[in-house]
């Protein structure tokens, strides 16, 4: 196989953003760690309410997994319904899942009104699922989901699937309507021009090396020391996602980066497309070790999954490329012959309760924990994010949680317990 180990995404943006090459500031109201959606979304409000605002990227702008992810703008959140309302309480749990909505309309709306040309489109998804008995499951979830947040989801039989998908491996599926696709790589440059524009300063090649928190006359300020030299900045936001490094131990600690990995097709003829997904949907199927996949606007089949205990590397990424190809023709035989163009992997910022967070550690603002939803949640977080450090109150329901560091001493980067999380959810897929 000839295919090429690179992000396909990166390749089809026009209008790369590359921010400032002018000197670091001395001073700032806000330096933000992070230009994925969650910096850069928070870097652009921030920038609009007046704040002067430096934008610290270690490595390109969108370098992360911003750039790297499917582009399934989508409602909900990765725990099941039931499992919320158990842990959090149904008032608190409305208003997440009204969140989830509002971040949908917020990524359109930004799109719109800073005229990015990623593709948006709320073609909706489809759930599918792999066994009779999470089919079964699917329409207890939706009532509940209908009765809990009045938003509505359309449970579709077998019999029925071929107008969904052109797939015959599946029991069913769930469709929501609401959710949505785009292009993450093009949003996210959108998105870095949108926040210079704004006027904030954005420093790729810059990492954040360490922060301290400085007290003159009962006023907290920050020291930042960046690999091109030091800056004072009022705030500090984190927005640093899976890669989150040592730079900030304590944020580091709650944080478990694993890996997924994606692969494109050639472009495929338009009648083959069509027959693969009839209604352009993003779909995911049931599993724990689930696979998503989409057309890209240019009709290549996008198949990711394979998601690991530990951050991609070149290895895992050249392996990913043949097992993914293997599950993708399991779903779709259809593209036996098909070739593969492009493989490459990210990382997914998980916590240990599978929920996003934001909130202060040491004094500085961080929000992150996104997993599979960060393409409308980050960039939501971004925002709220902002509107704290501008002096809104704070009206984030995923800042009112508790946000637990690793259970059994299991702690983020430590790679000899994480493949046992791994094992437990292989296990979990076999049995239920
Ligand atoms: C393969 C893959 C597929 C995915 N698919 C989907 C999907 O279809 N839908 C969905 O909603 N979500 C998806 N996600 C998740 C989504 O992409 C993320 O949740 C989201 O992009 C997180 O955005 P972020 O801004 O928080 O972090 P990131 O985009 O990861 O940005 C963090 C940035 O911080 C930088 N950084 C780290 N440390 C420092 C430092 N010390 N100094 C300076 N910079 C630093 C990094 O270089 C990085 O660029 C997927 C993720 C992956 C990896």
């Amino acid at each position: 196989m000839n295919i090429k180990e690179t992000n396909y995404w990166l390749e089809t943006v026009r209008e790369p953003a590359h921010g400032t090459s002018e000197p670091l500031p001395e001073k700032v109201d806000v330096v933000v760690a992070g230009a994925g959606f969650c910096g850069l979304s928070a870097a652009r409000s921030l920038a609009r309410r007046g704040a002067r605002v430096a934008v610290f990227e270690a490595e390109a702008l969108g370098w992360g997994a911003s750039s790297r992810n499917g582009g399934m703008v989508l409602t909900g959140m990765k725990l099941a319904v039931p499992t919320l309302i158990s842990r959090y309480g149904r008032e608190l749990v409305q208003r997440m899942y009204a969140a989830s909505l509002e971040s949908i309309d917020l990524v359109e709306q930004i799109a719109k009104e800073e005229a990015i040309d990623c593709a948006f489109s709320r073609c909706g998804h489809l759930e599918v699922a792999c066994k009779q008995s999470h089919f079964d499951a699917y329409a207890a979830s939706a009532a509940r989901i209908q009765s809990e947040f009045s938003h509505p989801l359309r449970i579709v039989s077998r019999s029925e699937l071929s107008e969904e998908i052109g797939s015959s491996i599946y029991f069913g599926g769930m469709v929501d309507e609401t959710s949505a696709g785009l292009n993450p790589a093009q949003f996210v440059a959108g998105l870095a021009r949108a926040a210079e524009r704004a006027g904030a300063r954005l420093y790729e090649r810059t990492a954040v090396q360490d922060v301290k928190s400085l007290l003159a006359a009962g006023q907290r300020s920050f020291r930042v020391r960046t690999s091109r030299g030091i800056v004072l900045a009022k705030e500090v936001l984190l927005a640093t996602g899976a890669y989150t490094s040592e730079a900030t131990p304590a944020l580091r600690r709650k944080v478990i980066p694993i890996g997924s990995y994606i692969i494109t097709t050639e472009p495929l003829r338009e009648d083959l497309a069509r027959e693969l997904s009839p209604r352009n949907r993003m779909i995911y199927d049931s599993k724990h070790f689930l696979h998503y996949y989409r057309l890209t606007p240019d009709n290549r089949m996008l198949f990711g999954g394979r998601a690991a205990f530990f951050p991609e590397s070149e290895r895992t990424v050249r392996e990913s490329a043949e097992l993914l190809r293997q599950g993708m023709v399991r779903v779709y035989p259809q593209l036996g012959d098909t070739r593969v163009e492009y493989v490459w992997g990210g990382t997914l910022d998980f916590t240990f309760d599978v929920m996003p967070h934001s909130g202060t550690l040491g004094g500085m603002h961080y929000a992150l924990g996104f997993a599979g939803h960060g393409v409308a949640a980050a960039t939501w977080m971004g925002v709220k994010l902002a509107g704290v450090l501008s002096g809104d109150s704070d009206d984030n329901p995923f800042s009112k949680i508790p946000f637990p560091a690793a259970p059994l001493g299991l702690r983020s980067g430590n790679s000899w317990a994480l493949p046992l999380a791994g094992l437990y959810y292989r296990l979990l897929d076999y049995f239920t």
